[in-house]
């Protein structure tokens, strides 16, 4: 009835009700003991004007509060779901933030993100550490002899015997085809020559089979080992230039320098 709910119209219908014997209650009692008769037109005004003002009154007053009820619902609903989306978006963005920083093939950290990791650890209070460029040796003859996808398993092997091998306070990445970064958080020169050699015998037992034929896969590896400050470049350098040497050694090798002695 007039856009009004059922329940406004009842309670409407009562607070009127209320208002009429209400008013005529104070007729009965107030008129004869002021001296007057409660009868006649007084009397019916008593209940009619009751029925005029108290009715649309409180059938607006109830609407008014009915439609407040439902707006602060539907807020609540809505907060409910901005709060929710919100809970999405901040998933989603942690998880494309993870997609832009990997290596899709090997799961590792993508150039990008190893190169900026490695520039923030040298800000870190001065100790010790150690940076591992590995390459994996005659790559292009894996890809020429067993084919680009078997190429691709000896990659992820590879990714997986340095994932495994490594602290959690290190990080590692992809950053070219076959070339790999390792940093070590804390390392002295000992435990980084013991962790490449360690991931250089693991790659060497990767058992990677094509057709009965055993993929020979190896790595070479150069370290730098800094004893405190550093800067990314001159780590990278040092270890670059070790790798050079282990290639020119033989391969399959791990050769150790320093950044005071570079
Ligand atoms: P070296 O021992 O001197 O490092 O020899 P190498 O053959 O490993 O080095 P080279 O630089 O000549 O070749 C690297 C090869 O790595 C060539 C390229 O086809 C291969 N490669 C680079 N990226 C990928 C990749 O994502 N997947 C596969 N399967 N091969 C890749
Ligand atoms: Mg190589
Ligand atoms: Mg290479």
């Amino acid at each position: 009835m007039f856009g009004l709910s059922q329940k406004t119209v009842v309670k409407a219908a009562i607070a009127t009700g209320l208002s009429v014997v209400v008013s005529v209650a104070i007729v009965l009692l107030l008129v004869p003991f002021l001296g007057g008769h409660p009868d006649g037109p007084g009397f019916w005004m008593s209940v009619l004007c009751p029925l005029l003002i108290a009715a649309p009154a409180s059938a607006y007053q109830f609407h008014q509060k009915e439609q407040i009820s439902i707006a602060r619902d539907q807020i609540l609903r809505m907060h409910g779901e901005l709060h929710q989306a919100h809970r999405e978006l901040t998933s989603l963005h942690a998880a494309l933030q993870e997609k832009a920083s990997t290596d899709s093939l090997t799961g590792g950290l993508n150039r990008e993100t190893v190169f900026a990791r490695l520039a923030e650890a040298c800000c870190r209070p001065p100790r010790p550490c150690a940076l591992l460029i590995g390459d994996a040796d005659h790559f292009k003859n894996i890809n020429d002899t067993f084919g680009h996808q078997t190429g691709d398993r000896a990659l992820r092997a590879i990714a997986a015997a340095i994932a495994a091998s490594i602290r959690p306070q290190d990080f590692w990445g992809r950053i070219g085809g076959e070339e790999f970064i390792i940093f070590l958080d804390g390392a002295d020169s000992d435990t980084a020559l013991s962790i490449a050699d360690g991931i250089r015998r693991a790659v060497l037992d990767i058992a990677l089979m094509v057709a009965d034929r055993r993929v020979p896969v190896s790595m070479s590896f150069g370290i730098a080992c800094a004893d405190d400050v550093f800067s990314p470049e001159t780590l990278f350098g040092i270890a670059d230039r070790r790798l050079y040497e282990a290639k020119n050694a033989g391969r399959n090798r791990v050769v150790i320098g320093r950044v005071d002695a570079a």
